[in-house]
């Protein structure tokens, strides 16, 4: 499971690493050296940091140009070599604190999204959960989540998608299967009715039948799968964004 980590002493440590980084380089410049323009922030980088922080890409840091011109012997030059050093530090820093609030961002865009675009199928609570163990399932363990729903409940599409499936299977009893944009498959098991029609385009919410007890069900209630490649995967990662 990788979860997006705030800045932490990960960061501060690439910070400190980055800064030791700027300060080589000027380290390098010969002591007699001038600086005739500002530090240049460029695009590229050619500096290879990926082993100082991994979350940090080596193409998303600014390369600091060093002067184009040096001018020796000139007056002054010891203080523009402390300067441009403490420049080459402050724009790594500020360099690696845009980075993780962009990265930050798009993490918290990106739980928006799928708070928006994927819906829990049934509106009732979860009577049994992903992976239990148990004789009474036919793989020894349960590869859905069960919605102890009441017989005739609404049964909701989870996300936007076409229906590929509509029919019995044997202990699932009246199923539904929806293709997801990404390829994901959910199944909609132990249905009392099927209100959707396989090849039919279906938006996220949209109710697509009702909560029943056919195929292997001890009560009415409905079975939610979610399957990767023909793989069972827990449905609380497109749900709940959890592994
Ligand atoms: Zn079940």
């Amino acid at each position: 499971m990788r979860k997006f980590r705030t800045p932490n002493n990960r960061w501060i440590s690439g910070s400190v690493l980055l800064i030791a980084i700027g300060s080589t380089i000027a380290m390098a410049l010969p002591s007699n050296f001038s600086i005739s323009s500002d530090p240049v922030i460029k695009a590229d980088s050619s500096l290879d940091i990926s082993v100082a922080n991994e979350d940090v890409a080596a193409a998303d840091l600014p390369i600091i140009e060093t002067p184009a011109v040096a001018k020796l012997g000139a007056p002054g030059t010891e203080d523009k070599v402390i300067r441009f050093k403490a420049q080459v530090a402050e724009i790594a820093a500020r360099e690696v604190a845009r980075i993780a609030a962009e990265k930050e961002r798009k993490a918290a865009e990106r739980r928006a999204l799928r708070a928006k675009y994927t819906v829990n199928p049934a509106r009732a609570r979860i009577s049994v959960g992903y992976g239990r163990k148990g004789r009474i399932w036919d793989l020894g363990w349960h590869t859905g989540i069960d919605f102890n729903g009441n017989y005739g409940d609404s049964v909701f599409a989870a996300r936007v998608g076409s229906v590929i499936f509509t029919g019995w299977r044997p202990a699932y009893g009246r199923t539904i299967e929806i293709k997801h944009l990404d390829g994901v498959v959910t199944r909609y098991a132990h249905l009392s009715r099927i209100r959707v029609v396989a090849g039919q385009e279906v938006d996220v919410g949209q109710r697509i039948g009702n909560i029943g007890a056919s195929g292997k069900a001890f009560g009415a209630h409905l079975h939610f799968e979610t399957l990767v490649n023909g793989k069972y995967r827990n449905p609380g990662i497109w749900l709940w964004g959890n592994d």
